[in-house]
């Protein structure tokens, strides 16, 4: 008998008929002697539908309102599949976060799993029950209902699979697992058989939405084994785990997309001791979340300083920096550009082979494709290309690479 710890996403919970799908698969789990819990997001497009109410009352609503509203999305789920095991005759309960034990900390919208305490979910599968708990939610010391970010039941599943010490972890989805890059951007991505904490977690904090990046973060601080695969099929998904020394074989493993990133440059700034502090300073009592950085030496005795950031904070980050920009001198402007997005190739293979940068640029210019900054980890490059021109950059790159043929190269290199 195994623990075993599933995560349907909303679209594979999205229609009446797709619930009773997962009810089937669940059932024939338990009926194999196995132990399930099955972590469950809100049917898809309820999290979005429920924003959008909120957002015709005011474009800033209360978060710990919509904490609680966005909490019934997964709610209704968890109820509807419990229901639908029973006319299947078998023993299930729906339990809500709160109930499975999850505390969380931090701002409301934006939890953190701070403890899980298991002792009511071995009690009921003690007692025989398939448990059918609401991903994205927890509950504050206080007793304040508190989402996890969007995504987030990603993370439930994962900490659920640790609190338990689940023998399987699995996050069921609507692709067949982890891919290249997006299946749905391009069309000989091929699903990967496997791939280490740290690629999935860049592929992840850089738009592969696949898997929520604070789940993976967690997974790798615990340790937790998972698989992605298809809620509609039973092929063979992706398996997450530790990285093997065979694994650097390959230069890029994956390639990520985020769209909806936007510029901010100020130009003309005094050169003199500080004035990162300053810009830095507002943007973060903005609480803009900047990604890449880019600080030009001065010329002229004038510095130049840009930032990338999401589309949607580009009016906060403009109003942050204007009392800075008119406080640093009057030669500095503002500049911004909307209408960018962000290609990250990712592999843990970059730290031993050479040129991977080279390829990608090539690639990109044979293409006829612009790029603008460009940031780097030890097993990331990241560059800035038009939104118009991301579909095609990930085209050429992922055929520069040959991940169409990543598999393969793995096998009989090992
Ligand atoms: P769920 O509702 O099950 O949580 P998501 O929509 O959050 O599912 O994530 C699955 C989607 O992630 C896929 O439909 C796919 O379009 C997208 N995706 C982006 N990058 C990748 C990738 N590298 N591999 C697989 N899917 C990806
Ligand atoms: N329902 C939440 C969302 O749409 C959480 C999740 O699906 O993982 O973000
Ligand atoms: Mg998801």
């Amino acid at each position: 008998m195994a623990l075993i710890v599933q995560k349907y996403g909303g679209t594979s919970v999205g229609t009446i008929d797709r619930i009773r799908n997962v009810a089937k698969r669940i059932l024939e789990l338990s009926q194999e002697g196995n132990q399930v819990v099955a972590v469950v997001s809100a049917m898809s497009g309820v999290t979005d539908k429920l924003i959008g109410m909120a957002k015709e009352f005011s474009e800033t609503p209360s978060e710990r309102e919509l904490d609680v509203l966005m909490a019934t999305g997964e709610q209704q789920s968890i109820a509807l599949l419990s229901m639908a095991l029973h006319e299947l005759g078998a023993k299930a309960m729906s339990i809500t976060g709160a109930q499975a034990g999850i505390t969380t900390f931090g701002s409301h919208t934006r939890g953190r799993i701070s403890n899980i305490d298991p002792t009511l979910m071995n009690k009921y599968l003690a007692e025989g029950n398939i448990l059918i708990c609401a991903g994205f939610q927890g509950i504050t010391e206080e007793g304040m209902i508190h989402t996890l970010g969007r995504g987030g039941s990603d993370l439930s599943a994962i900490a659920i699979a640790a609190a338990l010490n689940a023998d399987v972890c699995q996050i069921l989805t609507d692709v067949d697992g982890v891919y290249t890059c997006d299946p749905r951007v391009v069309k000989d991505a091929v699903k990967l058989n496997d791939i280490s904490y740290d690629e999935m977690l860049e592929m992840a904090s850089n738009g592969s939405k696949v898997m929520q990046s604070r789940s993976v973060e967690f997974a790798k601080k615990f340790g937790v084994v998972f698989e992605v695969r298809n809620s509609m099929n039973n092929n063979p998904g992706t398996i997450v785990h530790e990285e093997l020394p065979a694994m650097e074989s390959v230069a890029i493993r994956g390639i990520s997309i985020e769209r909806n990133q936007a510029r901010v440059t100020l130009t003309g700034i005094p050169d003199q001791i500080g004035y990162t502090a300053e810009i830095l300073g507002a943007l973060a009592d903005a609480e803009i979340n900047l990604d890449m950085i880019l600080a030009n030496t001065a010329h002229d005795g004038q510095a130049r300083q840009s930032f990338t950031m999401h589309a949607n904070d580009l009016g906060r980050a403009q109003a942050a920096l204007k009392p800075v920009a008119a406080k640093l001198g009057e030669n500095v402007k503002i500049e911004t550009e909307a209408g960018l997005a962000k290609l990250s190739l990712v592999g843990i293979g970059m730290r031993s082979h050479s040129g991977v940068g080279a390829t990608a640029f090539k690639a990109l210019a044979d293409a006829k494709i612009k790029t603008g900054m460009i940031s780097t980890s030890e097993i990331k490059i990241a560059v800035i290309v038009d939104e118009s021109d991301i579909d095609e950059a990930a085209k050429v790159v992922h055929k520069a690479f040959n991940l169409h043929e990543i598999n393969e190269i793995e096998d009989s290199s090992i």
